[in-house]
């Protein structure tokens, strides 16, 4: 097992550490503050070619491995969650999604508008009154008498949403069939029946951009679904394989931040005459953070490895989720600790790092879909399907 980093790796690694600390660290906590999704800032990212990282060079993309792709994602969320979830949107939940399903037309047609960034897309799977339970899609789409579809219905919590010129679209074909008429349609969202609206009043992710969308009469081209009939589910769990594994690597980044800051912080800070780092139990919570961030870097390596081995990773990714998720949910809140009064409030990036940590263990399957998959793997036991239990004979 080697656990060293290629030269080529290193280089991406610390050149998108460069690329953070000068263009994303700096206006990180004003554009949190002024909730302003920071188009300027996306442009700069497309530009490192960090929206396309593991998408071949043919299509637009850095082809780079997934292990490379973490790198870069744990940086960036180094620096600022909200672009990291644009990378995560961008780069997971579509890119990679129109690379395994799409057509050759689909991918040179759309492909280098999304990873040179002058398209932003988005993933549009959760519903009011289907989160967890994603296959319960209440949105329709009826193929007309041309080929095309027509959908309408709604969707909620659409990462982008706003500003996506592309929308993936999950909805269901013909109820009666439940997950066998599911599908995923590529939208063009330049249509009057495509409506976005602001969600305001996030708990935090304030530099990212969260829609609902209202689905009225949107048409859908004959030849914009991805895969088949049926496929809709598949194609939403392996899009997510790559999603989560992408907020994994982010969540090491933001570990790694509230471990930084404070580092930082307990050297400074004097109390009874020593800096606060000088203090044993200080230290405690300082080892602990080191710990949980480690350890939750060593499993996105490991879910990254299996994946550029091309072997499922669907609990390696799952585990590295969990794992990074609560522990950027710990390392940001144990930092607020560190930090003391100070961290409680906006004078200390730790604040916005915590209320940003905090989706993590939602967005992209709650930590409880997490155990669920990895229980799943253990025992053999689906306990997301209905169990029919026999009755012993009487
Ligand atoms: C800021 C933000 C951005 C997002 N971006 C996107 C996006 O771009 N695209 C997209 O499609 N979605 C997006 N989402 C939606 C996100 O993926 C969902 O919020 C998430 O899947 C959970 O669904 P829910 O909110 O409906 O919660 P629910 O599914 O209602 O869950 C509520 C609680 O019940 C638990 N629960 C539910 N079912 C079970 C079960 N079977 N066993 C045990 N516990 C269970 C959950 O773990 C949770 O604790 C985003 C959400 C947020 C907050």
């Amino acid at each position: 097992m080697n656990f060293d980093l290629s030269d080529e790796q290193q280089l991406i690694k610390s050149t998108a550490r460069e690329f953070t600390d000068k263009e994303v660290v700096p206006v990180a906590g004003p554009n949190s503050a002024n909730h302003h999704f920071d188009l300027e800032l996306v442009q700069k990212i497309a530009d490192q070619g960090y929206l396309g990282a593991i998408v071949p060079r043919e299509y637009g993309g850095a082809g780079l491995d997934y292990i490379t792709y973490a790198l870069i994602c744990e940086e960036i969320g180094r620096g600022c969650s909200g672009m990291r979830t644009v990378v995560s949107v961008q780069t997971s939940l579509v890119c990679s999604t129109i690379l395994k399903w799409g057509t050759e037309e689909q991918k040179q047609k759309y492909l280098p508008l999304l990873c040179s960034g002058e398209w932003l897309g988005c993933f549009g799977l959760t519903e009011p009154g289907a989160g967890s339970g994603a296959s319960d899609q209440k949105t329709r789409a009826v193929q007309q008498d041309d080929g095309s579809w027509r959908i309408n219905g709604a969707k909620m919590w659409i990462s982008l949403a706003n500003h996506a010129k592309l929308a993936l679209i999950f909805a269901q074909t013909e109820p009666e069939l439940k997950h066998k008429g599911l599908a995923c349609f590529i939208v063009e969202t330049d249509q009057p029946g495509f409506q976005p609206t602001p969600i305001d009043g996030k708990m935090g992710l304030w530099a990212s951009d969260t829609a609902e969308i209202a689905l009225d009469d949107v048409i859908a081209a004959p030849d914009s679904m991805l895969g088949q009939v049926g496929d809709g589910f598949k194609v939403a769990m392996s899009a997510l394989d790559s999603g989560r594994y992408s907020v994994a690597a982010g969540c090491v980044g933001l570990c790694q931040a509230a471990l930084d800051e404070s580092i930082r912080y307990a050297q400074e800070r004097t109390q009874f005459d020593r800096p606060i780092a000088g203090f044993q139990l200080v230290q405690a919570m300082i080892a602990d953070m080191v710990v949980r961030t480690e350890a939750a870097r060593m499993l996105v390596y490991r879910a990254g490895a299996v994946k550029d081995a091309g072997r499922p990773s669907t609990l390696e990714t799952s585990i590295a989720k969990y794992n990074a998720s609560e522990a950027a949910v710990w390392c940001a809140n144990t930092a607020i600790q560190v930090h003391g009064g100070a961290g409680y409030s906006s004078d200390h990036p730790v604040e916005r790092f915590f209320r940003d940590a905090r989706v993590t263990t939602i967005y992209e399957g709650t930590s409880q879909i997490q155990q669920l998959i990895i229980g799943r793997a253990v025992t053999g036991i689906d306990a997301l399907k209905p169990m029919v239990l026999e009755r012993a004979p009487a």
